[in-house]
């Protein structure tokens, strides 16, 4: 099967333009949900064995406009797994005190420990996507954030965190059209922000500022995929694969340690049996 996301290969150079956000290798409807309702099974038992082996972390970064469905695509892909041993962390404007620290202090603090899922709802790219579009600091400032932000995920990495990087890429006619049904539909008010619509001018500028992400920061230790966003029911089916695909490449050394940390427990056991009758 074609890949349904494109994975983006270290050392290219990205122009959006490229990429279609309906782009799609063939895939139906039905079959995109109901290979959803499988991988997410699928997912959980992975991530019973992550948390059981405790030898490896999972991170998960989404990035992508508003409304490209960040939220959406988390609940649904991770539908299935457990509350205990993930968690998703949503990083808003910096507080006073996160600011008078560096751009990752806050962070490190909230990368997953080992067995633990962790998902971030935007994250420290936003250190180089809003801040760079606003002038938040100067450019010889962010400028160096992305060599910084590389060395911190290598950091990760080297530490046993699986990093997984989802850019979700939805067209300007599509955002257009996700607020205008946010303003129809009363159950979806609540989201409305003129801020939304703030944004959606400086387009252009988000972006350039997300091809140099995509350009300076897939790595082979923490790749970007690219996903095309436009329907959502393709984009979850999207996203499930790519984590699916990743924790089964890890699946036979944590049943081994698991089997291993079986077999010492029942021999633990079989002694403290045995210096209980002897
Ligand atoms: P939402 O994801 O809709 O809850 O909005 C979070 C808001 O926080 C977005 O407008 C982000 O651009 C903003 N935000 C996140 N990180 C930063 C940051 N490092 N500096 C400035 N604004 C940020
Ligand atoms: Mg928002």
């Amino acid at each position: 099967m074609d890949p349904l996301t494109f994975k983006i290969e270290p050392g290219s150079t990205i122009d959006l333009r490229e990429y279609d956000p309906r782009y799609n290798p063939g895939i139906e409807r039905e079959q995109a949900e109901t290979g959803l309702a499988q991988l997410a099974l699928e997912i959980d038992e992975l991530q019973e064995l992550l948390f059981g082996a405790a030898r490896h972390s999972l991170l998960v970064i989404m990035q992508g406009m508003d409304t490209s469905g960040k939220d959406g695509t988390v609940r649904k892909v991770f539908s299935q797994i457990s509350p205990l041993g993930s968690y998703v962390h949503g990083f808003g404007v910096p507080t006073p005190e996160e600011l008078s620290h560096d751009f990752l202090w806050r962070v490190h603090k909230v990368a997953p420990a080992k067995g633990k899922i962790g998902i971030f709802n935007r994250s420290h790219y936003e250190d180089v996507l809003v801040v760079r579009v606003h002038n938040l600091v100067p450019p010889e400032v962010w400028g160096e954030r992305y060599a910084m932000i590389n060395n911190f995920e290598h950091l990760l990495a080297a530490n046993n965190t699986i990093i997984l990087k989802f850019f979700l890429h939805i067209s300007k006619e599509e955002q257009e059209e996700r607020l205008l049904k946010r303003e129809e539909e009363t159950e979806k008010a609540w989201k409305l922000s003129s801020g939304d619509w703030r944004e959606r001018t400086y387009w252009d500028e988000y972006m350039a500022a997300y091809e140099d992400v995509l350009t300076k920061c897939s790595t082979s230790h923490a790749p970007w995929h690219l996903v095309p966003a436009d329907r959502k029911w393709y984009r979850n089916y999207a996203v499930a694969h790519v984590v699916a695909d990743t924790l089964r490449g890890y699946r036979d050394q944590w049943m081994e340690k698991l089997r291993v940390m079986g077999a010492e427990a029942k021999a633990d056991l079989a002694a403290f049996r045995q210096e209980k009758g002897g």
